[in-house]
């Protein structure tokens, strides 16, 4: 099913999203992974595309793994910078033939050392692009795209960044899922600039919980996020004082605060950045008000 004919207005969800493992010797852990948290009734889980050495083969078995053996809802990310359109209608073909019916349309990161993927003109430059091709080749798919709350780190401006958020919509994607954030005003204010702007899909708030020092300095470095100085401080001194379970443990407080509040500012959702670790999301879930709640 789309994932947009699911969302209920009068009950808010929590949502998945997973990495495929590095390696398939870690195949059998992820799955128990999925297992343990799917007591926790995600209204879909999502599965994240080509990031970290995984494989789109990897993606598209894990995403119909997910879907057929623990009757999950699922979401596949799609990037298609780099990709032609054979090779991404290639896997659109297998997500349906594998029943599963929601693509997250992404663009992808741009290669770090500079140079481009694909020497030849591809019609698939942006996210946009491929929320076309998906809208008109596979009518049936439900399609997510992603939001930034903070601005899109090449965006030539927040006006120009909205604008692009809004031509995915317009060209047929039903929701968009957030960038990660560690303050909730960022999101509300996204959100009302969005809606200011023409956007009236959901928005689904993307949450990360901190569980190492290194690696969310590495990410937001990266994705163009910030850490609120007075969580930072947070973070540094418990690194410093307990060392990795002691951040994890700030981290982890943090983003059920975050999840909490953005509940009762009345969310569709909340979509959590898994990790897959499912200690850490039982304890992010721990005393949350949705609806999935066991
Ligand atoms: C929820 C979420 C999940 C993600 N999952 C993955 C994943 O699984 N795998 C992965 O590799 N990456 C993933 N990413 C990262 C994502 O691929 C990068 O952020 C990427 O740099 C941008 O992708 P996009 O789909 O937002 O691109 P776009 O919407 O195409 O935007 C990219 C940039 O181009 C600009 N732009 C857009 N359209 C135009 C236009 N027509 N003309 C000029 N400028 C334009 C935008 O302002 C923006 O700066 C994810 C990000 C999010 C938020």
């Amino acid at each position: 099913m789309k994932i947009i004919d699911i969302i209920n207005p009068a009950t808010q969800f929590i949502s998945l999203e997973y990495f495929p493992p590095k390696t398939r010797e870690d195949w059998p852990g992820f799955f128990r992974t999925v297992q343990r948290l799917a007591v926790l009734k995600p209204l879909f889980a999502s599965v994240t595309y080509g990031a970290g050495g995984s494989t789109n083969i990897d993606s598209l078995e894990i995403v119909s793994r997910i879907q057929q053996e623990y009757g999950i809802e699922t979401m596949a990310h799609l990037t298609c910078l780099g990709s032609n359109t054979s090779e991404v209608s290639q896997f659109l073909h297998g997500l349906a033939a594998a029943g599963v019916s929601n693509v997250l349309a992404l663009r992808g990161d741009l290669p770090q050392d500079g140079s481009v993927e694909t020497p030849l003109p591809s019609p698939l430059q942006y996210a946009s692009d491929l929320v076309s091709l998906i809208r008109s080749s596979f009518p049936a798919m439900g399609i997510g795209v992603a939001g930034y709350p903070e601005v899109h780190p090449e965006a030539a401006s927040a006006v120009a960044d909205l604008s692009y958020l809004k031509l995915k919509f317009e060209r047929g994607a039903d929701f968009a899922v957030t960038q990660l954030f560690f303050d909730n005003n960022l999101y509300y204010d996204f959100v009302t600039r969005a809606r200011a702007a023409g956007v009236t899909r959901p928005i689904i708030p993307g949450i990360l919980p901190v569980v190492s020092l290194k690696v969310i300095k590495r990410i937001v470095s990266l994705c163009g996020a910030t850490i609120p100085a007075e969580f930072l401080a947070e973070l540094e001194q418990a690194d410093q004082a307990g060392g990795a379970a002691a951040v994890q443990k700030v981290g982890v407080a943090h983003a059920r605060r975050q999840a909490q509040e953005l509940l009762a500012a009345g969310v569709p959702g909340v979509h959590i950045y898994t990790l897959n670790r499912a200690e850490v999301v039982v304890d992010l879930v721990e005393g949350l008000n949705f609806t999935g709640a066991v």
